[in-house]
Formats: structure tokens, C-alpha cells, sequence
């Protein structure tokens, strides 16, 4: 089977974050696999391991990516491929992204493809569904159960706490969703291998695209950080008197009520 995970370095959004000029300050943020991704890729190397083939693993970035798609090669992942933006296209948005995806999977021949439901940046969950929509493949979200059998496919999908389940068929592209499976971390030996496994460089003009033909459709106004939250208070005296106090807040300075 040809398995291809699409995956997206992220910063970490568990460590500070700091904004400078309307932008995310790179320097001391922590960047990561996006979490989702890391199902996509655990699920990848387990329908691999059952069914044959190889999972090549693909990001739209510059090279910093290199280090994730290092550690998904780590994980067990047989390929990976940077398309590297860096010197030719300035800004993008999911238009540009799925571009540049497609234009990547036009000559290839694909089963599966596995995205993450969403990603933790900036969290549209449409690179996905739009890939497949441009390939013309079938494409179920936020699966948790992924069995396959000849080109069968039988699926579990997160419905908001339930649980949907589909059949459908090869080729396919599902996006990953948390409860999947629990994705392994690299083992020293698949550390040392995966620094001699094929790590593939393109640019756009490889893919016979032009900046232009990549333009975003949708242009970020501003970026900035919710604002502090202030400390909570805890109301004191006897129970009447705490309801009648919140009430008076609630009506008065919250403006709910
Ligand atoms: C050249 C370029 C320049 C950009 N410049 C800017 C900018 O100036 N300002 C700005 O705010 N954003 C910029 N972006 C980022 C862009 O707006 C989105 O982050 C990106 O297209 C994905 O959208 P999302 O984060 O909502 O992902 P979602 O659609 O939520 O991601 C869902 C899944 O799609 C897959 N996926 C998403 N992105 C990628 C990727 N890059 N490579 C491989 N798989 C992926 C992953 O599997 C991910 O889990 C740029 C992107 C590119 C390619």
C-alpha cells in the first residue's frame, strides 16, 4: 500500500507563546509535530506493518520541518519529503498549502493518506478535506478505528462523543482524531536508522508550480494573545448573603443578568 501522511510543524502551544509586530516570535518557541499528526503517523506505520507497503511522510514548510520529519522517520515512517517554501512563496494560507499538496500528489499513485483532524496553530482542519476534494478520493474526519481489508474500508468517526461508523473504499484520505491509537515514541535504534533514510528536498518548481499560482485567497489581519485572565473571587459569609452578592455582581459589574 502507498501510505502518505501529511504532517505540519507546529509550535508548541503548551509553552509560552510570545507575539512580536503582528507575528509569533520564532526565536524560544518550542516546535513540535503537530499532536494530531502524530496519530496520523502511529496509524500509518500500523496499516503498514499489517497490509505491506511503505508511509512516506510529506510537509509544506521551510527546513527547520527537517527535525520533525526526522522524528516521524524515527517512529517507523519509510520516506519523507520537504517542500521547502522557503525562497519562494512570502506568505500562504490553506489555499496555499493545498496547492502545493496537490500539485505533489498529481503523478503519484495513492491508497491512503492520512492528515491530523486539525491543527493546533491556527486550527481550520480544511487542508484535509480540501486535499481530497482537489484529488477527486473519498475522505472521512475525525476517525478513531481505521480497518482495512482488500480495498474495503471500514471506519469509526468521533461525532461530538459518538460514534459514527462508515464503509467505504480505497483510495482514501482520513484526518486523525484523538482515542485513535497511542503513538509510540522513537526508539533509540529508530533514532540511528532514521538519520540514514531518504529525506527528499523540493521546491515549488519541481512541482511545476509558480508563485503566483500560489498565492493565498485570504489574508491574516492581526494575530494577538487572549488577554490575561484575572484571579477568580471567592465570596465569603453566609450563604444568603454570598447569593445575594453574586447576584449583584452579575447584574452590576459582569452586565450578565
Ligand atoms: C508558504 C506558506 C506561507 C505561510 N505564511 C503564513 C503567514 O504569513 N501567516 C500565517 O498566519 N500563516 C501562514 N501560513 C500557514 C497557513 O496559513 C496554514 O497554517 C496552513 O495552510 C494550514 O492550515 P491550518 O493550520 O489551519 O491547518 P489545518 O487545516 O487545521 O491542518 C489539518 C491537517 O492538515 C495537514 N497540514 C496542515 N498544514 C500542513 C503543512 N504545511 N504541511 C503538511 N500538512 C499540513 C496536517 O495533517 C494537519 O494536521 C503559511 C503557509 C505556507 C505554506
Amino acid at each position: 500500500m502507498n501510505i502518505y501522511v501529511l504532517l505540519k510543524r507546529t509550535f508548541d502551544t503548551e509553552e509560552k507563546i510570545m507575539v512580536n509586530n503582528g507575528s509569533i516570535e520564532e526565536d524560544g518557541a518550542e516546535y513540535i509535530i503537530n499532536p494530531y499528526d502524530e496519530y496520523a503517523v502511529e496509524e500509518a506505520i500500523n496499516q503498514r506493518d499489517q497490509h505491506g507497503g511503505e508511509v512516506t511522510v510529506v510537509t509544506v514548510g521551510n527546513e527547520e520541518a527537517e527535525k520533525q520529519l526526522r522524528t516521524a522517520l524515527a517512529m517507523g515512517a519509510d520516506k519523507a519529503v520537504l517542500i521547502n517554501t522557503e525562497d519562494d512563496v512570502e506568505t500562504g494560507d490553506q489555499f496555499t498549502t493545498t496547492r502545493i499538496l496537490e500539485a505533489f500528489f498529481e503523478e503519484k499513485e495513492v491508497d491512503l493518506i492520512l492528515a491530523g483532524n486539525v491543527a493546533i496553530d491556527e486550527a481550520s482542519g480544511q487542508v484535509g478535506p480540501r486535499l481530497a476534494e482537489r484529488l477527486g478520493i473519498a475522505y472521512v474526519t475525525t476517525i478513531t478505528a481505521l480497518k482495512i481489508d482488500g480495498d474495503q474500508v471500514s471506519l469509526e468517526k468521533d461525532v461530538e462523543g459518538d460514534i459514527e461508523k462508515i464503509d467505504t473504499t480505497l483510495p482514501l484520505l482520513v484526518t486523525c482524531q484523538q482515542g485513535l491509537n497511542e503513538p509510540r515514541y522513537p526508539s533509540l535504534p529508530g533514532i540511528m536508522k532514521a538519520k540514514k533514510k531518504p529525506l527528499e528536498e523540493l521546491e515549488i518548481d519541481d512541482l511545476e508550480l509558480e508563485g503566483d499560482e500560489v498565492e493565498p485567497k485570504t489574508k491574516t489581519l492581526e494575530i494577538f494573545l487572549p488577554p490575561e485572565k484575572e484571579a477568580g473571587r471567592v465570596l465569603e459569609g453566609e450563604l444568603n448573603e454570598q447569593v445575594k452578592e453574586l447576584v449583584s455582581l452579575l447584574r452590576n459589574e459582569a452586565k450578565v443578568l
